[in-house]
């Protein structure tokens, strides 16, 4: 598994040989403002006491305050974390949202928790890190293996503790919660509206052929939302294993026979195929919306998609980045793709701090209107410096953090 932080560190590199920054401005950047490290005791169920170990990264806040989810994954550590928060940094400047870049972690496999020792752990994780957050200093959110009900336990810890009520301190939350309308679809409804922003220009229109990586909050969601935008899902996958048919799947039906099941595998009228050939099936869009260094300088010469939605953080690795540009493959990157999420995320803060509730219409309508913006922002960019999407969203984002 390569580094993360490292390929993060090198997309900077490589965006600054095609717009050169000043060079106190690169090194700033690749320098977290603060990393924490935290013990998470936990009486288990069975009266044992266990230590998890708690990560939060505030990357960057000159734009704002420290913005990004945070990850339960057995693989989870401070490399990780380091790059996911460098990249919101990216992300939230690409967005052009009034938030800087941070991002949290715990090293846990929660399916092997209890839900009473899910809750212990995320209030732990607030408990040890409580110096740090706050509505105009951190606001965490869900990432991999988090949700709602997570961000509502968090909020809860946190306002017991300080003995304000501060909504604003997390978002993700539930609607019941002081959440926003439309939260749970955001970051791909971001990806559809990005995508059909892109489409023309790429040269990649009509009704295509889609394969989503990873059946989880944002892969649900967005393979739900292509197909109902007329476009045909041929494979889906989750951590357990992928499945294919050419002639399209049942979105809604995949995701019923996994909440029973547990898994995509086993799906009635699909065929089941290995996470490698998932990736590199034939189709238009590939659309990965799992985990990092999954497209990497093995498998890139193989991948067959037109564009590539990295709707996951990370998905790509600079060396496939070039193999895939050498082959003509669009890759519209994390930090415009996925930009979504944190978009709707900064618009449940800003309902929060006003004490107001806007609809979904409202809410999906100012999503839309930021995330074409920006999707034309980024590709202009790109053909200005002539170079990929990827420099050109770094660009942007690095012109508008250096400002
Ligand atoms: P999630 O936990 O809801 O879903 C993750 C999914 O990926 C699960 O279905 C899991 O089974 C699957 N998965 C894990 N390992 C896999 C593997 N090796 N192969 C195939 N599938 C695998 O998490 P999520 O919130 O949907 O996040 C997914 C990605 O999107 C992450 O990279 C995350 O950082 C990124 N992201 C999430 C948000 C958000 O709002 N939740 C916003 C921006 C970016």
């Amino acid at each position: 598994m390569q580094n993360p932080f490292e390929n993060a560190l090198l997309q900077i590199r490589r965006a600054n040989e095609a717009k050169e920054f000043p060079e106190s401005f690169i090194e700033r950047m690749t320098h977290p403002d603060r990393q924490v490290r935290i013990s998470i005791p936990v009486i288990m169920d069975d009266g044992s006491q266990k230590i998890f170990e708690g990560y939060r990264v505030e990357h960057n806040n000159k734009r704002g305050p420290y913005k990004g989810g945070i990850r339960f994954h057995q693989d989870a550590d401070m490399h990780e974390v380091n790059a996911l928060a460098l990249w919101m940094s990216l992300k939230c400047a690409v967005a052009n949202i009034p938030m800087g870049g941070g991002k949290g972690g715990i090293t846990v496999d929660p399916k092997l928790l209890s839900k009473t020792e899910l809750e212990k752990i995320s209030r732990g994780w607030v408990r040890g890190m409580l110096p740090l957050l706050g509505p105009e200093k951190d606001v965490p959110a869900p990432d991999v293996n988090t949700n709602g009900e997570i961000m509502s336990w968090m909020v809860d810890e946190y306002e017991k503790l300080t003995g304000e009520m501060s909504g604003a301190t997390f978002t993700g939350k539930p609607i019941s919660n002081r959440g926003s309308e439309g939260r749970e679809e955001a970051t791909s409804m971001g990806g559809l509206y990005i995508f059909n922003a892109l489409a023309e220009s790429l040269n990649v229109e009509g009704s295509l052929r889609i394969v989503v990586q990873g059946l989880g909050n944002v892969g649900g969601n967005a393979a739900l939302l292509f197909e109902a935008d007329g476009h045909k899902i041929i494979a889906l996958s989750d951590s357990r294993g992928a499945i294919v048919n050419e002639d399209g799947l049942d979105v809604k039906a995949v995701m019923e026979f996994k909440k029973v099941t547990g898994t995509v595998v086993g799906f009635p009228s699909s065929r089941e195929i290995s996470q490698n050939e998932l990736l590199t099936l034939e189709c238009d869009v590939l659309i990965p919306s799992a985990l990092e260094n999954q497209i990497t300088g093995e498998n890139a010469k193989d991948i067959k998609a037109r564009l590539v939605l990295e709707l996951a953080n990370g998905p790509t690795t600079p060396e496939a980045d070039d193999v895939l540009f050498a082959k003509g493959i669009h890759v519209v990157p994390d930090i415009l793709a996925n930009s979504g999420g944190v978009t709707v995320s900064t618009f449940e803060w800003e309902q929060n701090l006003k004490n107001e509730k806007w609809t979904k219409e409202d809410v999906l309508s100012r999503l839309k209107i930021k995330m074409e913006k920006e999707a034309i922002n980024v590709l202009d960019n790109s053909r200005k410096y002539n170079t990929d999407l990827r420099r050109g969203a770094f660009i942007l984002a690095m012109e508008r953090l250096s400002q």
